[in-house]
């Protein structure tokens, strides 16, 4: 089945057990996003962004509804979507060549075939070093593949884990605050360094951060994922998606964007948008002004309104 979305949410609900009971952390998560799309994702601490991650992963399955990935439920973790968590990809045992081509390693040879057909293991290894090299010579790292990872500094390390997602050429290149260990300017050369890769292959970017600059820096549609917001009803439960809208000043923005008396104006509106209990907007009040974002309503959080897109 083709789609014209690479990543879609329909309906999505996710809760959790605990001692005190069933916890909703996302309610009724509904998104559609185009191959291509920088999106970045901002919300209050606990509002469920890894959760959303871990979905999208496959890691985990939604409670109702379901998540699509170009077309098809995203069923278990898979070659098409690669994510990058903010420490520990790398094995610290390993070269940064070995890193960056252990993902293809593990998906031709198992332990047996490693031992049963040592020429062909040889002869396909030698290739994914060569495929491995090329890229992180394409990326900068050409210096560094026979380096460990305790020889890098924070940001390289970083690089690293990013070759080692993209050499999978997966569909949908996930970030879990990536940049979130790491000093301001390292974090700035970092962002520069993750629009130069968005600029050569234009993949898909799903990019959790909790750096309002950093997300409408990178992003070319931002989400807010809020646990703030009001409707009808006494009280809530869940996330909702609050903000849903193109990032204004293009994209790839220049870095002169940082600097911009647009940004100050821009944060403050962001801010607003139900980062802060104190500002939590109304549900009919969202900004889903991205063309594909989704309004969804239900009759007891608004009195009469319905699921409308
Ligand atoms: P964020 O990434 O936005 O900080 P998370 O997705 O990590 O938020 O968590 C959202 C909420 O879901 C939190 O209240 C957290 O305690 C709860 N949660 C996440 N994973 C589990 C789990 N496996 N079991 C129980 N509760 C969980």
């Amino acid at each position: 089945m083709s789609s014209d979305f690479i990543l879609e949410f329909h309906d999505v609900y996710k809760s959790y057990d605990d001692l005190s009971g069933t916890k909703l952390v996302l309610n009724d998560i509904d998104l559609q996003v185009r191959k291509g799309e920088f999106i970045t994702l901002l919300g209050p601490s606990g509002c469920g962004k890894s959760t959303m991650l871990r979905l999208i992963l496959g890691s985990e399955k939604p409670s109702k509804g379901t998540v699509m990935i170009d077309g098809l439920p995203a069923e278990g973790p898979s070659r098409d979507r690669g994510i990058v968590y903010q420490k520990y990809s790398l094995f610290p045992h390993l070269t940064v060549l070995d890193n960056v081509i252990f993902g293809l390693d593990l998906e031709q040879f198992s332990q047996f075939s490693r031992y049963l057909q040592p020429a062909k293991y040889r002869r396909e290894r030698k290739k994914h070093q060569e495929r491995g090299a090329a890229m992180l010579e394409r990326m900068g790292l050409g210096h560094a593949l026979y380096k460990y990872p305790h020889q890098l500094s924070g940001g390289m390390r970083q690089r690293v884990a990013i070759a080692q997602a993209m050499i999978m050429e997966p569909k949908i290149l996930l970030m879990d605050e990536p940049f979130g260990a790491l000093d301001d300017n390292s974090r700035t050369d970092m962002q520069l360094f993750i629009l130069e890769q968005w600029e050569r292959t234009h993949m898909t970017v799903f990019f959790v951060t909790h750096d309002l600059v950093e997300a409408l820096f990178l992003g070319s549609r931002l989400l807010v994922l809020s646990q703030y917001y009001t409707t009808a009803k006494d009280h809530n439960e869940g996330s909702k998606i609050v903000t849903d809208r193109e990032v204004p000043g293009g994209f790839p923005k220049p870095t002169s964007f940082k600097n911009s008396p647009h940004l100050k104006e821009l944060l403050n509106e962001v801010r607003r948008s139900g980062l802060d209990p104190e500002f939590a907007r109304h549900i009919t009040e969202f900004d889903l002004s991205h063309r594909d974002a989704m309004r969804t309503v239900t009759p007891e959080e608004w009195g009469n309104g319905q699921k409308e897109q």
